[in-house]
């Protein structure tokens, strides 16, 4: 029995993330890229994407018939993408980062109409290191300390990484806890480590692809869960994993976990 490919958009093909997914796609029959979507600016530098050994034509605006947009531009691009797949029912895939609180309300909100997957990592492995942490936390209580270290490529226009607010939330619902008891970083006469409090660091170098350790300390020990991501390939497959999924659900707002386990 054939089985007709799955059409995708995928929003900010020029980017790392973009050209990832476009490649994995490229090498799965079951699926087959129908718009390749850029910026004004990624337009004037080339008319085409190049996948695998093909050379796809881009665009900036969505002409082609899809059954689902993947989306890997910013936050700002997040938003022009949503209103077109809103006015067009069409579902989306959101794997861009850094969304204000009001961004993160409009995607809610287009959810109310549209399905929709957004995943800060797409990766199986963080969502098993998510899936765990926040009974750590519990478990080991208020004597111990957290702190969340990030790494990523010399590139990256966010900080903290979307993973690792993602782990600071699990961590602060665990505990009780709200994003007025994380510290962004330490620098000068901090005084000493408030009890309850959650470190985040954000380390910026080289090319690495993304790095996110989480470390909880106490008396006399320390306990440390660290997750690196070696290829794009592992996020673009988890995002083709999802889109996949996400065209066989009603209208709603779904997580990466929601993917993996079925339904
Ligand atoms: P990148 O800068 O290499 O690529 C982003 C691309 O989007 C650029 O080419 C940019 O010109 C383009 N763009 C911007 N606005 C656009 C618009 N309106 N329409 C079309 N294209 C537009 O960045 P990247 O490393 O590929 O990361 C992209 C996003 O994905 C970031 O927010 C990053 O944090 C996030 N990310 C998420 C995951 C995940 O698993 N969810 C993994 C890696 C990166």
């Amino acid at each position: 029995m054939s089985t007709e490919p799955i059409r995708l958009a995928i929003a900010g093909a020029a980017g790392r993330m973009g050209r990832a997914v476009l490649e994995c796609a490229a090498a799965n029959d079951r699926f087959r890229a129908t718009a390749v979507l850029v910026s004004n600016e990624d337009l004037a530098r080339s008319g085409t994407i190049r996948a695998g050994d093909v050379d796809i034509p881009a665009a900036t605006s969505l002409n082609d018939p899809c059954d689902v947009l993947i989306d890997f531009t910013t936050a700002s691009g997040t938003m022009t993408w949503l209103k077109v797949c809103r006015a067009r029912h069409i579902p989306m895939v959101i794997g861009a980062t850094g969304h204000t609180e009001e961004q993160v309300a409009a995607i809610a909100s287009a959810a109310n109409e549209i399905p929709i997957v957004k995943a800060s990592n797409f990766s199986v492995g963080i969502q098993a290191m998510r899936a765990h942490i926040g009974a750590i936390v519990k478990q080991l209580g208020a004597d111990y300390d957290v702190e969340i270290v990030e790494t990523h490529h010399r590139y990256k226009v966010d900080a903290p990484s979307g993973t690792a607010l993602s782990l600071v939330d699990d961590i602060a619902h665990a505990l009780n806890r709200t994003r007025d008891d994380v510290i962004f970083g330490r620098a000068g006469r901090t005084g000493t480590r408030p009890q309850g409090q959650i470190g985040v660091h954000a380390v910026r170098m080289g090319e690495v692809v993304g790095r996110h350790e989480f470390h909880i300390s106490g008396p006399g020990e320390t306990l440390s869960i660290t997750h690196t991501a070696h290829t794009r390939k592992t996020f673009a497959a988890g995002a083709l994993r999802a889109a996949a999924w996400i065209i066989r659900h009603a209208p709603g707002l779904y997580a990466m976990k929601d993917v993996l386990g079925g339904g």
